[in-house]
């Protein structure tokens, strides 16, 4: 910039004119590249692929069409006919070191198309908030491309990766993923790659931080059933089916409000409670008219949804179901339509350390500072993404998408990113896998540790 500055006389005012036009031109250049890297981004959003029928083969397409740009080698893998799996490889100088693994999936959920104010596959962008309206902006396709575009700026500017760099574009996630990713890590392609830490996943932030997850809660779809006499309408008598699910509905109701009122008074975050939500009640004799209305009927049954975080006690947990949610003394059963286990393959908790034990995470942190950016503390996600196959093998996981001042739309209607903030992810991502892809453990640490 300094060549810029100076008096302004007769003598350098071409030189200054000169400077100018350079400084226009510069700008002209980076807006013509933000552009594209925007018209990337709606082209991959474009791509229709929703559940239950999500055109996987034209994201794949685009994906390889990217790669080859990239110089990467890709290969599609079928684990599952009809589901293609797109695994990238951008190989480092040091193959003998565990690599790093950027996964997303392909896939998104549906939408109510009425109720969007843009088509969701339109990937709209309006003028004047620079918001793109798709499905999938923030779930997850913009993580999926931001790294590719992280891997086109480092390619330009001439670095190479020491540890290989692999990205993954897995389907079925929105379906529970045992097509996708689950299959991805029982694979030998994914034992040879030799994984030392995965990036997914994460949520937006309404605030300034982004947000990194290190666990997750596990689901545990319940289905409590009461049976009891059946029983003319007018009759009081005890243990009806429906009596029996009653109370059980209310211990039940009870349990939630404890755990709820934990996060209403800020002593827990979402992620760090067992939610329970009732998802179905099913009882009733069917009637051409609709239910037989002086008949108590033998069975009942309630659905439940429970999500339990990876620091509970499962035990008591399973106890308290048996006991008091479903206890056999009130003729009471229960079964489980899902339940993932809190643990990973090894009996540990299926978190990700986020102390001074695992150094992927201070350099998460540090290179997200690195890009004048910040992170606020470790959370638990209140859901279930595809990182959790990965921390079930024992590897790190953290789920990151790096979306800042952005409302959590994941799931709902018109979902959107702005687009500097997809911008600025691109930088945040440049610089972590910079970070990532040059991390060899210092030799020092290990002759001190000899000294010691
Ligand atoms: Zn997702």
């Amino acid at each position: 910039m300094s060549f810029c500055g100076g008096r302004r006389d007769k003598h350098n005012s071409y030189h200054y004119s000169l400077c100018l036009s350079v400084l226009l031109l510069v700008t002209a250049t980076a807006a013509e590249e933000a552009s594209t890297i925007i018209s990337r981004f709606q082209q991959y959003l474009q791509i229709n692929t929703a559940q239950p029928q999500p055109n996987y083969y034209e994201a794949a397409e685009f994906i390889t069409s990217q790669a080859k740009s990239l110089n990467l080698e890709s290969q599609t893998l079928e684990l599952v006919k009809g589901k293609p799996l797109i695994l990238l490889k951008w190989a480092g100088k040091d193959p003998s070191l565990p690599s790093v693994l950027l996964n997303s999936h392909t896939d998104v959920v549906p939408s109510e198309h009425h109720k969007w104010a843009h088509p969701p596959f339109s990937a709209h962008l309006d003028p004047a908030s620079g918001n793109i309206y798709a499905r999938g902006s923030q779930d997850m396709k913009c993580v999926g491309l931001q790294y590719l575009e992280a891997i086109r700026k480092l390619k330009a500017s001439g670095f190479q990766p020491t540890r290989t760099v692999y990205l993954s574009f897995v389907p079925d996630e929105e379906i529970g993923g045992d097509d996708g990713a689950g299959k991805f890590v029982d694979s030998d392609v994914f034992v040879k790659m030799n994984v030392g830490i995965v990036l997914d996943e994460g949520l937006p932030s309404p605030t300034e931080n982004y947000r990194a997850f290190y666990g997750e809660r596990s689901p545990w779809w319940l289905v409590v059933k009461a049976v009891g006499a059946p029983g003319h309408g007018a009759k009081l008598y005890d243990n009806t089916a429906t009596e029996n699910l009653l109370k059980s509905i209310e211990t039940i109701r009870r349990f939630r409000a404890a755990q709820f009122d934990l996060v209403k008074a800020g002593l827990k975050a979402e992620g760090e409670v067992i939610s329970v939500n009732m998802v179905f009640l099913k009882a009733g004799t069917p009637s051409p008219s609709g239910f037989v209305m002086n008949l108590q009927p033998s069975e009942a049954q309630a659905g439940f949804d429970i999500r339990v975080p990876p620091t509970a006690d499962q035990a008591s947990l399973e106890k308290r179901i048996a006991e008091e949610w479903a206890p056999a003394s009130r003729n009471m059963t229960f079964e489980f339509k899902q339940k993932v286990s809190v643990n990973d393959k090894f009996g540990r908790p299926a978190i990700t350390a986020v102390d001074s034990s695992n150094v992927w995470w201070a350099l998460l942190e540090e290179s997200i500072v690195k890009a004048n950016a910040g992170v606020g503390k470790p959370e638990i996600f209140p859901a279930s993404t595809d990182a959790r196959y990965f921390r079930e093998r024992g590897l790190p996981a953290i789920g990151f998408s790096p979306m800042a001042n952005t409302p959590i739309l994941l799931h709902d209607h018109n979902e959107f990113l702005n687009k500097d903030e997809y911008l600025k992810g691109i930088d945040v991502y440049e610089s972590i896998i910079k970070t990532y892809a040059s991390y060899i453990e210092h030799p020092r640490d290990e002759a001190s540790r000899e000294e010691l």
